[in-house]
């Protein structure tokens, strides 16, 4: 098997050895059976945001594939098992009459994933939801349950993502939504005018859903096999976070406005692909192999078909010196990256 069946951008050689696990306990008994035989390990949920080397992955991945949703003991709260479909998941909770994760619609991947990178969209994160995050412990052997005050959510990232050792493997997460049919009030501008109402309105979640997937699908940020433009991880850059001085140089490299979101602390979020287009990449951009940029979104790098790991990294390093070039800016991965570097 090559791992290139796994992943959403189609890439990545052979592992070692692959175990699909269905049951928590087949789950931590491959774990723990890699850890003591000294064996690196790769824990797969639907391969969306990881970035594997052509050469693969000379280790044992096990796939997550533990089912299970489940309300209660109190209103609102929903626990998930990690290897629930995330969409699925989300489309549950809108049609059971529960707000809070709508916005989230249509991202790819499983529900075990979602704290790792706090999986966000349109104005919301999980990180706004999670109660707990349920996890295995690979040094104590022990389970470990996370509040969400010990996940270090911030923007596309947790203590999960940070930690260059995968010590936690997350077993289940809690969310605590609101049982209404009415979502939680719009904070994104392109999905509030998509709706026809203002920031700060509220519609049914339902509808949020279809408006999201509609976005989405437009993007090419939707799976779909037809459309070559969704092999791809998603975002291949987060949105760099910059202090006044940077944003000062990159306003003055563009000798344009720069669109910017407040990020807090006199900091400001700016689109990486704003950088991106007007640092000379644009939608289709490619080195000549079968790498390019998107033709529907200027962030996503795909595999057109003939690809390899090798060339899309590539790519994405001549995008990433190309904007550090003309704005000084250093944009970093947002996948996972197993076996290359950027
Ligand atoms: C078309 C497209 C659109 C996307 N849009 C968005 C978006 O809007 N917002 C967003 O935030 N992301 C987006 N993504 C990225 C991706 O879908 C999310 O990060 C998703 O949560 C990854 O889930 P996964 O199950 O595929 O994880 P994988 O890619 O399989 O794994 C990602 C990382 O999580 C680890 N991991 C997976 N499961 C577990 C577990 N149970 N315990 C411990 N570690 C685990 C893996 O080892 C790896 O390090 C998009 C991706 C694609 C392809």
């Amino acid at each position: 098997m090559r791992l290139a069946d796994y992943t959403t951008v189609h890439l990545g050689g052979p592992a070692r050895r692959f175990v699909r696990a269905v049951t928590e306990e087949d789950l931590t008994e491959a774990v723990r059976a890699a850890d003591s035989g000294g064996e690196p390990l790769l824990v797969l949920g639907g391969g969306s945001n990881l970035v594997v080397a052509d050469r693969g992955f000379d280790g044992t991945v096990v796939q997550v594939a533990t089912a299970g949703v489940r309300r209660g003991p109190e209103p609102g709260l929903v626990t998930v098992a990690a290897g629930e479909d995330w969409d699925a998941v989300v489309a549950g909770t809108v049609a059971a009459g529960l707000s809070g994760l709508e916005c989230l619609s249509g991202i790819p991947g499983k529900a075990g994933a979602t704290p790792i990178q706090n999986v966000g969209a349109y104005g919301q994160e999980v990180a706004d939801t999670i109660t707990a995050v349920r996890t295995y412990d690979r040094v104590t052997k022990e389970i470990d349950i996370f509040p969400n005050d010990r996940c270090g959510f911030g923007y596309r990232t947790s203590v999960f993502k940070r930690d260059d050792a995968r010590r936690h493997i997350v077993l289940s997460v809690t969310f605590r939504l609101a049982e209404q049919s009415a979502a939680r009030p719009l904070r994104y501008a392109e999905l509030a005018s998509a709706l026809g109402v203002a920031p700060g309105d509220q519609v049914a979640s339902t509808e949020v859903r279809s408006a999201v997937i509609e976005l989405r699908r437009r993007k090419g940020m939707v799976i779909d096999s037809a459309d070559p433009d969704t092999r791809s991880v998603g975002s291949f850059f987060v949105n760099p976070v910059l202090d006044g001085a940077a944003l000062a140089a990159v306003e003055a490299a563009a000798g344009i406005p720069v669109p910017r979101f407040d990020a807090g602390d006199g900091l400001v979020k700016v689109p990486a692909a704003w950088l991106i287009e007007r640092a000379g990449f644009g939608k289709g951009y490619s080195l000549g192999d079968g790498a390019r940029i998107s033709s529907k979104h200027t962030l996503a790098l795909v595999n057109s078909g003939s690809a390899t790991t090798e060339g899309l990294m590539a790519l994405a390093r001549r995008i990433r010196d190309g904007v550090r070039d003309v704005f000084g800016v250093s944009l970093t991965p947002e996948p996972v990256l197993i076996g290359v570097a950027l």
